[in-house]
């Protein structure tokens, strides 16, 4: 069984998720820490719990979810795993972080590109990349299909879904993205998002107000 950690960072909230099993193998989705406290809450809940971090993973490239991807990559000498088409918004990462007052941001590059249908593995688990772009190109949505988990980073909230009006947005292309590659998931596959609680897809496909 895949065990999913929320820990919530920096003035967005965004949820970083450590993501392990019982190998104690984990890995890092969008590490969001924004200062030293906030490495420390998860650094300590990785120390705590005894567990191995093998890669960061990024769900998307807005500079809310990769503010701590240097500094958790250099504290663990982990390699960074992001889609192929996130460079672009990556490669930009210095200007957002300037643009919001956060003169901190350390720009990166990923090691490894992904696209759909890969799948991410660690310990003896895996997590399966579904492409779902129109919040930004570049996002994914990773899916634990043995325990029905979703991580879905800024496509789909609980009741919500993700905002479509910053550079590569579009509208069409998120809300058939959803219907199509992550409503047709289980009903019970729990959704877990990049801000706010948690959801399930039958709870989002009977109720969200954009279906
Ligand atoms: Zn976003």
């Amino acid at each position: 069984m895949i065990e999913i950690k929320k820990l919530t960072f920096n003035p967005f909230q965004v949820n970083t998720y450590v993501v392990y099993d019982s190998t104690k193998e984990c890995i890092i989705v969008d590490p969001g820490c924004s200062s030293k406290a906030e490495l420390e809450v998860l650094t300590s809940f990785i120390a705590e719990n005894a567990l191995k971090p093998q890669k960061i993973v990024l769900t998307h490239p807005h500079i809310d979810h990769i503010l701590g991807v240097v500094a958790v990559a250099e504290h663990y000498n982990l390699k960074v795993y992001s889609h192929e088409k996130s460079l672009e918004i990556i490669s930009q990462g210095g200007a957002y972080a300037a643009s919001y007052g956060m003169s901190s941001f350390e720009s990166f590059e990923p090691d490894f590109l992904l696209s759909e249908g890969q799948e991410i593995e660690f310990g003896n688990s895996k997590l399966k990349i579904i492409y779902v772009p129109g919040h930004a190109d570049g996002s994914i949505c990773l899916y634990d299909e043995e325990d029905k988990q979703l991580i879905t980073g800024d496509v789909l909230f609980q009741g919500s879904i993700g905002r479509t009006d910053l550079p590569t947005g579009n509208y069409t292309l998120l809300i058939d993205g959803i219907s199509e590659k992550l409503l047709t998931l289980p009903d019970e596959t729990v959704v877990f998002p990049g801000h706010g609680g948690n959801t399930t897809i039958k709870e989002e496909r009977e109720t969200n107000p954009f279906f």
